[in-house]
């Protein structure tokens, strides 16, 4: 490749995609000029009528990679194929459906391609009038769609792109029977895209075997965890978590914080634990009636509450901006979580902190993630003047035993998962 042929490429525009102009309008409109790696990769082969298996780190823009070019094909085949769904997006959380769903709204603002988020939580009658007035995308969560298709409220018949976002993880258990399953609704003849940021060996064999032919791509330094993070370890005990988070919180008032915890009832106890303190704290889990997620979830992207406490069902695929920090208040039990809770921050050209409290007790769970990242993870030293410093530091009594009483019999019948 000669050099002037290497410069053209590396400034490569969309506008000089062979998409339709309504797309380029309005990716314009959305501020996005040039692809980034992945989708400067990914959306050839898509447009050529490829499978493709991608693999990119968190935040580098896959929705758009598979976005753009599906819109494109249905737009131009819109007036020639019948009536019904022609995409369809898997994902595994509501939140990420709802959020996909809008992307490919926003991109799609100026064609006709109609989409729709479809996921449970929420009423079906409105869901099942939706799909009767007809949708080309649906971007779903497994168990409202087989709900749907059940009832007959949903024809998966003229499919011709299945794409799965966070495959690795759809393709892993407890999401893996519902692939197969939806294999027996769509048509054999088809595209499929698969992406994440994140892949197993024994996942990746799988998904081979899903997609014989499919082109790879795998834009991953050997640690999968986003060159925009600087990510940090500080030995912290169990106990005394909570007075480092208070202290991070007040030390950073401005900065917009995730923070990551094993099950419901500690996001439950964590947000208490900060109200103790005059910290205003939301709590994010799976517990919570739906359509109040979506509106936490909304206060937290507005920046109207600032300290987001949630567990794993928040941390594949939500892409809010200008998220400073991530905290893992409790270490993840699976690695690659790890790589994707920290993902929450830095995203695109934003450079993000993530800090993890580690106890005695999960320093085995850091030595999996650095084995699974392939990476020694940077300490922070901190002395034992300057932790004690920390926990005298605290506005917290903790003498109010009649409070935390009321608190444990108030988070007791949460179940563990998220
Ligand atoms: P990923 O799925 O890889 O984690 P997302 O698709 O959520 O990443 O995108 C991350 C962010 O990057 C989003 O806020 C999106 O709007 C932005 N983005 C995507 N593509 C571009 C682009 N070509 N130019 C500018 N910003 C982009
Ligand atoms: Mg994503």
């Amino acid at each position: 490749m000669t050099k002037e042929r290497f410069f053209y490429f590396a400034t490569m525009k969309f506008s000089d995609y062979n998409i339709s102009d309504e797309i380029k309008a309005q990716l314009k409109v959305l501020g996005f000029n040039k692809p980034t790696d992945i989708q400067y990769k990914a959306i050839k082969h898509i447009l050529n009528g490829e499978d493709v298996m991608a693999i990119a780190q968190t935040g580098t823009g896959k929705t758009a990679a598979f976005a753009i070019p599906t819109i494109n094909i249905l737009q131009k085949k819109g007036k020639y194929v019948k009536k019904g769904v022609k995409c369809l997006v898997m994902v595994p959380t509501r939140e990420l459906a709802k959020q996909i769903a809008s992307v490919y709204r926003e991109i799609g603002k100026k064609t006709s391609v109609k989409v729709f988020g479809l996921f449970g939580g929420v009423e079906q009658e409105q869901q099942i009038a939706t799909l009767n007035n007809g949708v080309d995308v649906v971007v779903a969560t497994p168990g409202r769609m087989f709900d749907l298709i059940s009832q007959g409220a949903l024809d998966l018949s003229s499919v011709k792109f299945l794409i799965l976002d966070e495959a690795d993880l759809m393709l892993d258990l407890g999401f893996a029977k519902d692939i197969t399953d939806v294999m027996r609704f769509i048509p054999q003849k088809r595209q499929t895209l698969f992406f994440s940021a994140t892949i197993s060996k024994k996942i990746k064999k799988l998904a081979y075997d899903v997609v014989k032919n499919a082109i790879r791509i795998q834009i991953s330094p050997k640690n999968p965890v986003a060159k925009t993070i600087t990510h940090t370890i500080i030995d912290v005990e169990m106990d005394d978590k909570r007075f480092f988070l208070e202290n991070i919180i007040k030390e950073n008032e401005e900065s917009k914080v995730i923070v990551f915890v094993r099950t419901k009832v500690r996001a439950e106890r964590v947000v208490a634990a900060m109200e103790r303190v005059s910290i205003s704290a939301e709590g994010l889990h799976g517990s919570i009636d739906q359509k109040e997620r979506f509106a936490i979830l909304e206060r937290f992207a507005k920046g109207e509450n600032k300290v987001l406490i949630t567990t794993d069902v928040a941390c594949r695929g939500i892409d809010i901006p200008n998220v400073d920090s991530v905290v893992n208040y409790d270490i993840p039990e699976n690695p690659e979580n790890y790589v994707h809770r920290c993902g929450r921050t830095g995203r695109g050209k934003n450079r993000g902190q993530a800090l993890s409290f580690c106890s005695s007790d999960e320093k085995e769970l850091v030595e999996a993630i650095e084995e699974y990242t392939g990476d020694k993870i940077d300490r922070f030293d901190l002395s034992k003047g300057d932790y004690l410093e920390i926990l005298d530091g605290s506005d917290d009594g903790g003498n109010n035993w009649k409070k935390l009483i009321d608190e444990e019999n108030k988070f007791n019948d949460l179940d563990l998962e998220w």
